[in-house]
């Protein structure tokens, strides 16, 4: 397959472009570079043996676009480029609107006009909310609860919408629980380029010296050790997820399915604390942390129900804590040389 990925020199986008090359797709990766460096280009490169095409722009740009498709002509497209930070989504929501949702137009409108029907979007858990069915199943009801959850829930309204309009494309919404870790080489990985939002970069950060203190927000949560918890999964199984539903797509004959969401996670809950003990296990390093009151807006228990990707799609997350802890740690060490020097 020809498979175009926006957003591609991103966490997530990179890690998915070495699993692509590696399958023996051609590849080209499509990003303006705000939240990226190209440098992951070379990376990618070393890490595979092989270079993609690389577009710089940005998906809002329907003229770019259309010299992207008629460059690159590609079957299919997975759709990462978006901007992600629930904090800066509230400070500024237009800007998140108009990226995410206004750029998934432009790049519809660009597949439209290229004949081009096949999708795989970048959604998220964050798009349940508050709901307390526990395991999250697909059917659960979606009320997020900051602009960058809904600008992803406006999306998957629009997809859906134009999937159904439209039969003969193939769309599928991956809602992502909370990736973490890293390639096994350490070439590649999570590089916020400010301070970290998420928790493993933060944890790593502190692990190396870079940031003091881990900040844990709620020890009384209705958890058994009082923080939250969460469903990590190792961002290596998140990026086969896509070329599993990607086969999956290109399997399909018959009229069902051609629109669906799915859970991708590993169906386990981690609280935060086991998070951070299992870190400082496995590495042997020590990460120094302190509790402060619940943030707002934050939920206590999140994970997924994963029957769908692994019954439909046939996927299923294989990294264990361990792995994701080992790989996360052995990036920041590297990524300490590599981008920060
Ligand atoms: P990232 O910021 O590392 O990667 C996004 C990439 O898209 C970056 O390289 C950025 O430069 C590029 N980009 C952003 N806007 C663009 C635009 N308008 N035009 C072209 N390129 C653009 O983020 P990530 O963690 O890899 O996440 C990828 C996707 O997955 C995002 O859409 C995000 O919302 C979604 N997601 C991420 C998480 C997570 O915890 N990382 C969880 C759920 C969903």
């Amino acid at each position: 397959m020809r498979i175009l990925i926006t957003g591609g020199l991103g966490y997530i986008g990179s890690h998915t472009s070495v699993v692509s090359l590696e399958a023996g797709h051609d590849m080209a990766i499509l990003d303006n570079l705000c939240n990226s460096n190209k440098v992951v280009l070379e990376q990618i490169t070393l890490i595979t043996g092989k270079k993609p095409s690389f577009y710089e722009g940005d998906i809002r740009d329907s003229n770019f676009l259309k010299t992207v498709f008629a460059d690159f002509q590609p079957d299919a497209v997975i759709h990462f480029a978006g901007l992600k930070s629930v904090s800066e989504s509230i400070e500024e929501p237009g800007k998140y609107y108009d990226n995410n949702v206004a750029g998934t137009l432009a790049l519809l409108m660009a597949m439209q006009d290229s004949n081009v029907k096949k999708l795989v979007f970048s959604s998220t858990a964050n798009l349940y909310g508050n709901s307390n069915t526990i395991p999250l199943i697909e059917t659960a009801s979606v009320n997020p609860n900051n602009p960058y959850g809904r600008s992803k829930l406006m999306i998957e309204t629009i997809l859906h919408d134009w999937a159904a309009a439209n039969p003969d494309w193939y769309v599928a919404c991956l809602r992502y629980f909370n990736p973490v870790g890293a390639h096994k080489s350490g070439l590649i990985g999570e590089n916020p380029l400010n301070i970290p939002s998420n928790l493993m970069p933060m944890i790593t950060q502190v692990a190396c010296g870079i940031q003091k203190k881990l900040t844990i927000f709620g020890q009384d949560y209705e958890t058994p050790d009082g923080t939250g918890v969460r469903d990590f999964i190792h961002v290596m199984d998140l990026a086969e997820s896509h070329l599993a539903t990607l086969n999956y797509l290109s399997g399909l004959n018959h009229i069902s399915n051609k629109f669906f969401v799915a859970n991708i996670g590993t169906g386990k809950g981690t609280s935060v604390l086991e998070l951070v003990l299992a870190f400082m296990k496995y590495t042997g390093v020590a990460v120094s942390y302190e509790f402060l009151p619940r943030r707002t807006g934050d939920i206590g228990v999140s994970y997924a129900d994963v029957s769908f990707a692994e019954q439909i799609i046939g996927w299923k997350a294989r990294f264990a804590l361990e792995d994701m802890c080992r790989d996360a740690w052995q990036w920041e060490l590297k990524n300490v040389k590599n981008y920060k020097s």
